[in-house]
């Protein structure tokens, strides 16, 4: 069978769709592809990254999001794009939270110029080389080391023909998410709450993390106001001290509650320990856990029963992979969860969802709060369920008019 570059290009850049263009047979493809198979790696072992286009991007919240330590009006995150010298090209976001991860976007847009000089020229489809090379950035900049990372996948998906859960081994089961309820008054809450209910979720994460007796007025008013069939897990976002978060937890029992997120400051693996062996409720690790050391650390000092693992915080799906493992292999059930990032983000999240058995819940929630959507593609979520895209790579793209609107950072 005979190719033309055209359709080997075609073939790379919109992976499964480009067998519409010389579809080879099974044997075919069984004895090495005839042809176009072989060329087509060829091909991709050829790829080199000619350059990244850095855009800093502003997304305005419906209305203002407030947790323990900070209320949010915007999200004011990076998105990159990796060009190779095929044409194939690979997304990545950062949405970085000073209060969380340490960097900004004005450090994001800086150190993404810095990794776009090391990648240039260099084979996108290694990820791991090409993560070495990205190293020391890792330590400060977590959120455009996701970004790349992320958009590295997305390439190696397209260059494949595979959605990134599928390279991974996993499939495309739909999953549920839950929907966030910021700190507000127990009226409000147990409002916001019922709304999401009546919108098809039927697990709610809300936010606490103050004074222990308004935060269990707060959790009165929602589980009265959703009943006893909705799951409840709450995230305190290290707002509690260690007496504080003995008191709430041992009084939260009677709410049912799935887990609590960091009710401690997130160096205080200690406290963690002690919290655990006291209290009724599960805990979860967030703020305390970013790399995959993290996990190890948090596994031997047997401080906490779940993992959030986000991609702002480990640096993209690598990592959130490589933790995923740990925690497998350490029988703590990991949630995939997120900052303030558009679908894409979300999108990247829910492939490690799908790729790994291991992580069994996921937060993938915070596309709502914008006023404005600017991916097109990407997941779905409907009723609570989460359905992940089909294509090649995060199968996800740039809505071209909200592309439009940013300046791109040379
Ligand atoms: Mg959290």
């Amino acid at each position: 069978m005979t190719c033309s570059r055209m359709a080997f290009l075609k073939m790379l850049g919109m992976g499964s769709m480009a067998w519409a263009v010389a579809p080879p047979s099974l044997p075919a493809l069984a004895a090495g592809g005839g042809g176009a198979l072989p060329e087509a790696r060829a091909q991709a072992a050829r790829l080199r990254i000619r350059d990244v286009e850095i855009y800093p991007y502003e997304l305005k919240m419906k209305e203002p999001f407030t947790v323990a330590f900070e209320t949010f009006d915007r999200s004011k995150g990076v998105l990159i794009r990796i060009r190779t010298d095929a044409g194939l090209t690979g997304l990545g976001e950062a949405s970085p939270l000073l209060r969380v991860t340490g960097d900004t976007q004005a450090t994001a847009v800086h150190a993404a110029r810095q990794i776009r000089d090391v990648l240039i020229g260099r084979d996108p489809l290694a990820i791991e080389r090409a993560l070495t090379l990205i190293g020391v950035h890792l330590h400060s900049n977590p959120a455009i080391v996701a970004a790349f990372d992320m958009a590295l996948w997305d390439l190696l998906g397209k260059a494949a023909g595979l959605p990134v859960f599928r390279l991974l081994g996993g499939d495309a089961t739909p999953f549920e998410t839950d929907l966030t309820i910021g700190l507000e008054s127990p009226e409000a809450m147990a409002a916001s709450a019922r709304a999401a209910m009546a919108q098809g979720f039927r697990t709610l994460k809300v936010k606490l993390g103050q004074e222990p007796a308004a935060d269990l007025a707060r959790l009165q008013a929602i589980r009265e106001a959703v009943g006893a069939a909705a799951t409840l897990r709450i995230d305190a976002n290290q707002g509690y001290t260690v007496p504080q978060a003995r008191y709430a937890l041992q009084h939260m029992e009677r709410f049912d509650l799935q887990c609590c997120e960091q009710p401690l400051d997130q160096k205080d693996l200690e406290g963690m320990r002690y919290l655990r062996s006291v209290s009724p409720v599960p805990l979860m690790a967030d703020e305390s856990l970013f790399s995959p050391a993290d996990a190890l650390r948090l596994l031997r000092e047997e401080a906490c029963d779940f993992f959030n693992i986000k991609l702002m915080k480990c640096g993209g799906i690598t990592n959130a992979l490589k933790i995923a493992w740990i925690a497998e292999a350490g029988g703590v059930p990991c949630m995939v969860g997120c900052m303030l990032e558009s679908r894409l983000g979300l999108t990247a999240a829910a492939h490690v969802h799908g790729a790994r058995r291991g992580v069994t819940m996921a937060d993938l929630d915070s596309h709502f709060d914008f006023s404005v959507d600017p991916i097109l593609g990407g997941i779905q979520v409907a009723e609570g369920l989460v359905t992940l895209p089909g294509q090649p790579g995060l199968g996800a793209d740039l809505d071209p008019a909200f592309l439009r609107q940013l300046e791109r950072v040379r």
